[in-house]
């Protein structure tokens, strides 16, 4: 199974995926760790693509689609994924049809993750990520076993240079103008399943299982 988690920043995306990969097995391919990872080594990519994402803006298209051509074009990627974060504009999208052709694999589901704005100022303004494995915590909503702590590697939890006030807000108009439009794109194409994110986290992934089927 093939599938793409969709939606703004801080819909629960990266939460979800690491759920689902446990559930299904599957890969889980996220373009933001990807990125983090780079910059992190400071690479040449990472540095490219620090100096977009620290003013929340996205990366060039032509850099994200051949990191991700390049990602699922390896064999542990034959038995799923999960995209998380990817496409996020419409020639990212395209791009990525063409792509599935080459290798002759399809997308079975785009599963859209809906939550209502000033909810969605309230969970990044309270996420932290582990700095070692990415896996994403909240202050209030989803809090680690042992405070400022990994539950999966025991590494410590920090905020992201990208989650304060000014980012955010460009994040979100980014998502509207360039992002939001592939919705109409994927229902167009009758893979679109609308999921409601603004329930409990256990809840939401209940809702996406049902819909995928078990
Ligand atoms: P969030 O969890 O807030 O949705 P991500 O971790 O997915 O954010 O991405 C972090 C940043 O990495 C984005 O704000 C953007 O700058 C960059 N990025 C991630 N995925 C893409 C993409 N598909 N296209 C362009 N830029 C991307
Ligand atoms: P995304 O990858 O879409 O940007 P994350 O999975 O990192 O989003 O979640 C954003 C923040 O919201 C994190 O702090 C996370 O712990 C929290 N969160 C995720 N899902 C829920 C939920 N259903 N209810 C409340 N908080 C949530
Ligand atoms: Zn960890």
């Amino acid at each position: 199974m093939n599938i793409i988690l969709f939606g703004a920043p801080g819909v629960g995306k990266g939460t979800q995926a690491e759920k689902l990969v446990k559930k299904y097995h599957i890969v889980h391919i996220s373009t933001g760790e990807m990125f983090r990872d780079a910059i992190k080594g400071n690479t040449p990519l990472g540095q490219l693509a620090n100096s977009y994402i620290s003013k929340g803006h996205l990366v060039p298209d032509e850099v994200t689609i051949s990191l991700v051509k390049e990602r699922i074009s390896q064999s542990d990627c034959q038995k799923g994924f999960i995209l998380d974060g990817f496409p996020r504009t419409l020639q990212q999208a395209e791009c990525l049809g063409k792509i599935c052709l080459e290798l002759n694999i399809k997308i079975d589901y785009v599963i859209d993750i809906e939550v209502l704005e000033d909810e969605l100022i309230t969970r990044l303004s309270g996420r932290r990520i582990c700095k070692n494995c990415g896996s994403s915590y909240h202050v209030v909503f989803n809090k680690p076993k042992v405070n400022d702590v990994c539950d999966n590697c025991q590494g410590p939890l920090i905020t992201r240079d990208d989650d304060n006030k000014e980012s955010v807000i460009v994040r979100l108009n980014t998502y509207k103008k360039q992002t939001e439009p592939l919705i109409k794109y994927y229902m167009d194409q009758g893979i679109l399943l609308r999921i409601n994110g603004q329930q409990a986290i256990d809840d939401v992934f209940k809702e996406i299982v049902n819909k995928i089927g078990e």
